[in-house]
């Protein structure tokens, strides 16, 4: 199968083009039409597999194809559990995303969080966080959910060795009840199994 026929537009795979892919890997290829069709999803995958090009792919293209009425505030919120993941993500948001008109943003701990706030006030579709700087943001009125339509958790499983849990579901209760959820870990033990069930609905499992 090629990226052809996964139901990608062309921007998005000319920028694929552009980075030298030529096959979806596996996840990818169960991954990006689950999410085009507007599902939740559980995916256990590793790291190496390609997964971040498979939830940011499919999140760009939905987002691209959203009707703006409202400027500039976060239409998909992805959490990860540290800085360098979230610095990594939010890298290949802008390289896949070179062809939309789509901006993105990460924001962590360890850094100042004036700039963030400064960044958030011109206007983010993406924001790429780790819990704790969320918070931090949040209480400052720096982010604005209502516009939100996906959350993407990432490597949810170090998010909760990590002791993020309670940051998780304080802001999951910030956000609208109806939007997509998409949680990606590398390990499915009873506590993951437990958290999925508290976040997603109906979702698809994907397992590579
Ligand atoms: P990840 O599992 O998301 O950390 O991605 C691992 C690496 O695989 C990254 O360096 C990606 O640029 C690369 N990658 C992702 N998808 C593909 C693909 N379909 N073909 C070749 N490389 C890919």
């Amino acid at each position: 199968m090629s990226f052809n026929n996964l139901g990608l537009t062309n921007a998005l795979l000319t920028a694929i083009t552009e980075q030298g892919y030529k096959d979806p890997s596996a996840i990818q290829r169960e991954a990006i039409p689950a999410i085009l069709a507007h599902k939740d999803v559980m995916a256990i995958a590793q790291t190496g597999t390609g997964k971040t090009a498979g939830f940011s792919l499919p999140v760009l293209q939905l987002l691209a194809d959203q009707q703006v009425t409202q400027a500039k505030h976060i239409r998909a919120l992805i959490i990860t559990p540290t800085r360098e993941l979230a610095a990594q993500v939010a890298t290949s948001i802008n390289t896949y995303a070179a062809h939309l008109n789509v901006s993105s943003l990460a924001v962590f701990g360890g850094v100042r969080i004036e700039p963030q706030i400064t960044a958030l006030e011109n206007g983010v579709d993406v924001l790429i966080a780790t819990p704790g700087r969320l918070m931090d943001l949040y209480q400052q009125g720096a982010v604005h959910f209502e516009q939100l339509t996906l959350l993407v958790l990432d490597e949810a499983d170090r998010m909760l060795d990590l002791g993020f849990i309670d940051d998780i579901k304080k802001i999951s209760a910030l956000l609208p009840t109806k939007r997509q959820t998409l949680m990606f870990s590398a390990t499915f033990t009873n506590q993951i199994k437990a958290l999925a069930e508290t976040m997603l609905i109906n979702p698809v499992l994907i397992e590579v």
